[in-house]
């Protein structure tokens, strides 16, 4: 399309352009609005895609930061739906209120804790009719003043950094209780931070002291290494991308979670297997699929989802989060075979659920995110 501007005067321009503008904010949030039901609904999924990020990139042509950017503005208007109103008044950008969302994963990395609603939206108010730059250097100032409270209130003296040694060790683990831990622990850690707070009044209530009760080592930040593949290297650098600006410390914290939960949680297949739509006629045959019979699914697949839209007819290819999937149901009879079994990501093993069992069997499983 091409718009022939040369005979509109300048009045007349600047008046249609602020038009423009604001015609352009309305747009963004009908387009929120609109992926959030997307993903509610799970509709890229059907589509062939494994999460809303990889719908937003494939289908909708968006560059990783401009998908990412969307998806967590939409997903923090979801608690604070307030945003929308404030965006399309131009009181807030969309990059101010996503520096806003990532000062808060990292403000909640320092004190370990959720920051309140009224917090978060105390925030965006801060950041609102604000450049991005001076949003940023407002928020890095919170987030200073956050790391220093945290450190002056939790750190302990270097002296009590040093390793203890081995003959150090008895007399704290063999007489505790959690509770004197915790009473004392506050003792310690406000008796060394303030420097003035008067910590010796504190003591002597009858309270064992702080150095007989827990080990001094109990705080400190340690220093793992450990050699990584490129492999581990690729993920890590994917996670970043998709879960946002975390350390690397923070990664694998979240790594290491996501990953006891699944070991936690009642797996897609447990509850599969528990839901046997017909008699099986091996009931005692094994679920267990033999390492040949991975390799060959796993190769043919060339390690990665295999499943493809019914609707257009594109293959989802995510290579993270794969399982194998019985086409037979292997509570129905179904073999541990190769031309039975099929890899699907976690996206699509739960729809093919989803399908097998019902929307209300499933939806437990199906978590969108805030
Ligand atoms: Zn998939």
């Amino acid at each position: 399309m091409t718009l022939n501007l040369d005979k509109i005067d300048d009045q007349q321009l600047l008046k249609n352009t602020e038009a423009l503008v604001k015609q352009e904010r309305s747009i963004t949030i009908f387009l929120l609005a609109h992926l959030d039901e997307i993903e509610s609904r799970r509709l890229y999924a059907e589509l062939g895609h494994s999460s809303l990020f990889s719908y937003c990139i494939k289908k909708l042509g968006y560059s990783e930061s401009e998908a990412y950017l969307r998806i967590a503005v939409m997903r923090l208007s979801r608690s604070l739906p307030e945003i929308k109103e404030w965006i399309s008044t131009g009181d807030i950008t969309i990059s101010n209120v996503v520096i806003t969302i990532q000062s808060i994963k990292r403000q909640e990395k320092i004190s370990g804790e959720n920051l309140a609603l009224e917090e978060k939206r105390a925030l965006l108010a801060a950041v609102s009719k604000k450049s991005t730059r001076a949003a940023k250097q407002l928020l890095e100032a919170i987030e200073d003043k956050k790391r220093a409270d945290q450190q002056a209130k939790s750190a302990p003296p270097l002296s009590l950094l040093m390793p203890p040694a081995a003959d150090e060790l008895t007399p704290y683990t063999t007489t505790t209780t959690a509770t004197t831990i915790t009473t004392t622990s506050e003792l310690i850690f406000s008796g060394v931070s303030g420097g003035n707070s008067g910590n010796s009044g504190s003591c002597g209530s009858g309270a064992p002291a702080a150095d007989e009760i827990l080990p001094p080592w109990s705080k400190a930040v340690l220093l793992y290494k450990v050699e990584v593949s490129s492999a581990v290297l690729e993920k890590m650098a994917t996670l970043k991308n998709l879960a946002g600006n975390y350390s690397d410390c923070e990664l694998l914290e979240l790594a290491l979670q996501k990953t006891i939960e699944s070991y936690t949680k009642p797996s897609v297949n447990q509850h599969r297997q528990n839901h046997t739509l017909t008699p099986s006629p091996q009931n005692n045959h094994s679920r267990y699929i033999p390492q040949s019979v991975r390799q060959e699914v796993r190769a043919r697949a060339k390690d990665r989802c295999e499943y493809i839209s019914p609707i257009t007819g594109e293959r989802c290819e995510e290579v993270h989060n794969l399982e194998f999937d019985h086409c037979q149901p292997f509570a129905g009879g179904g073999e541990n075979n190769v031309t039975n079994l099929r890899l699907y990501c976690r996206t699509h093993n739960l729809l093919v659920a989803k399908n097998t069992l019902g929307k209300e069997k499933m939806d437990q499983y199906w978590h969108v995110k805030n």
